[in-house]
């Protein structure tokens, strides 16, 4: 057999995104017996697209953005996965995410593979007007490869409805026809799903509350602290918070708070949409270092930002028991080597966060159809795909041995790599 060779292109980047997701597939290679003989399929994306992405400024001068969307596996349908615009954002970066997005397709059984995108730019530079013209002209040169039946894209960090909107918006002028199922995450006027905004974090919230259970944890007095204020960690926040845990602690890009007694998250979501960060609120303490934030006392630990945030350097003094995923690839390898030495329990992205991806599922088929489902129904299915994919994982890690990461990992690689096997190689 011909041995790995590493992405040519990305060999600069040793401690990248892209690296900490092959180090998780090697772990995860020796269990997956004879379709081990496709591993290198889940090493190599399948399309990777750079785009250049050139707009007006307000003030008349020309401004260059780079953007990426990657296809990082078909095998088992259409690329789907989020849009992130970021200052950091990297091509590694876009390949990690584009194929943890298949494994987390595949472990909770949608039919999807993977992929992801985004723009290297800081958004809060640019105008509203700025903004649009920026997505418009990205959906415009990432055209060739995204539609309903290729790659759908949704949210990410950064990105939302009318992000989502514009985009569905230029897609549609560019065909020549409304085609709302090309992205997942729109406004509910524009063939959106009910239910998919929050969708994520009731996801990270549902399984927050069946591994509290499995440990023994009443959630009602739980103390839970969450890194990330937004989409995902916004939401958890409230529904946790509205069944009784003490949300103590919370970090956002700016500031990271505390308040023993359990932190007023409705207040606190007021004054971040109101001043666009958690800094400044009156209803608790603003930590000096925002690093101690890694060390606070509580149960539950929720990094939901961005991802290699729980590293060696601070795993080590983490005194939760549980850490739930919320965002993507946020726990390095060295660290959850650490974690698992502690007896601390990782709930992996690949299952903790797959609620958002779930309901961009619905979406997909709710435009499909033009006949759209109930909130009820909508988070009714939302729970029992989550339940279900959390306790086949659970069960498998028990029989195993292994972590629940690793048992992640086995239940959607393997569904990739059966349909790898029997699609067959072409010619
Ligand atoms: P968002 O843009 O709504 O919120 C991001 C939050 O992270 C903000 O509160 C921001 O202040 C905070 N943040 C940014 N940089 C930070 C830093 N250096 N330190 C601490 N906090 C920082 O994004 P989101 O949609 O909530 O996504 C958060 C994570 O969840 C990402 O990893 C994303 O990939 C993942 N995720 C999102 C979805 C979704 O549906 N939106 C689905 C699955 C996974």
């Amino acid at each position: 057999m011909v041995a790995y060779q590493p992405l040519s292109f990305l060999q600069s980047q040793p401690c990248g995104p892209w690296e900490v997701y092959l180090e998780q597939i090697d772990r995860v290679t020796p269990h997956l017996g004879h379709l081990a003989r496709w591993i290198d399929t889940l090493k190599h994306p399948k399309r990777i697209l750079i785009v250049d992405v050139p707009i007006e400024r307000d003030d008349g001068s020309i401004a260059h953005f780079e953007g990426y969307r990657v296809q990082h596996n078909t095998s088992r349908g259409p690329g789907k996965g989020g849009v992130r615009f970021h200052q950091d954002v990297t091509l590694s970066e876009v390949m990690a995410l584009s194929a943890w997005m298949t494994v987390k397709n595949a472990a909770v059984n949608v039919p999807y593979g993977g992929a992801k995108g985004g723009i290297r730019v800081d958004p809060k530079q640019l105008s509203m007007a700025e903004l649009q013209r920026m997505t418009r002209r990205y959906t415009s040169e990432i055209q060739i490869i995204i539609g309903p039946m290729k790659d759908i894209p949704a949210p990410d960090v950064n990105t939302n409805e009318q992000i989502m909107a514009w985009m569905m918006d230029t897609y549609s002028v560019n065909e020549g026809s409304t085609t709302t199922g090309v992205v997942t995450g729109k406004p509910v006027s524009l063939g959106g799903s009910l239910g998919r905004q929050e969708a994520t974090g009731r996801g990270v919230f549902v399984v927050g509350c069946e591994v509290a259970a499995l440990r023994g944890l009443d959630v009602a007095g739980m103390r839970v602290a969450i890194q990330g204020f937004g989409n995902v960690g916004g939401v958890a926040a409230r529904l946790f918070a509205q069944s009784g845990a003490l949300v103590v602690a919370i970090q956002d890009h700016e500031a990271a708070i505390v308040n023993e007694g359990g932190i007023d998250v409705n207040a606190l979501l007021g004054h971040a949409r109101s001043s666009g960060s958690v800094a400044g609120f009156a209803g608790a303490t603003r930590l000096d270092n925002r690093d101690e934030f890694w060390e606070i006392d509580c149960d539950m630990l929720i990094p939901a930002a961005l991802e290699q945030q729980i590293t060696a350097a601070n795993a080590g003094k983490i005194k939760a028991s549980i850490v739930l995923e919320g965002a993507n690839g946020p726990t390095t390898p060295a660290a959850d080597d650490i974690l698992a030495e502690r007896g601390i329990l990782v709930v992996p992205d690949v299952i903790a966060n797959a609620g958002g991806v779930t309901v961009s599922y619905f979406e997909w088929v709710q435009d499909f159809s033009s006949f759209f489902w109930t909130e009820d129904e909508i988070n009714q299915r939302l729970t029992r795909i989550m339940k279900e994919a959390l306790a086949a994982v659970w069960q498998l890690a028990a029989d195993r041995k292994v972590s629940l990461r690793t048992a992640a990992f086995i239940v959607g690689c393997t569904r990739v790599l059966q349909a790898r096997e029997m699609r067959g190689l072409y010619p």
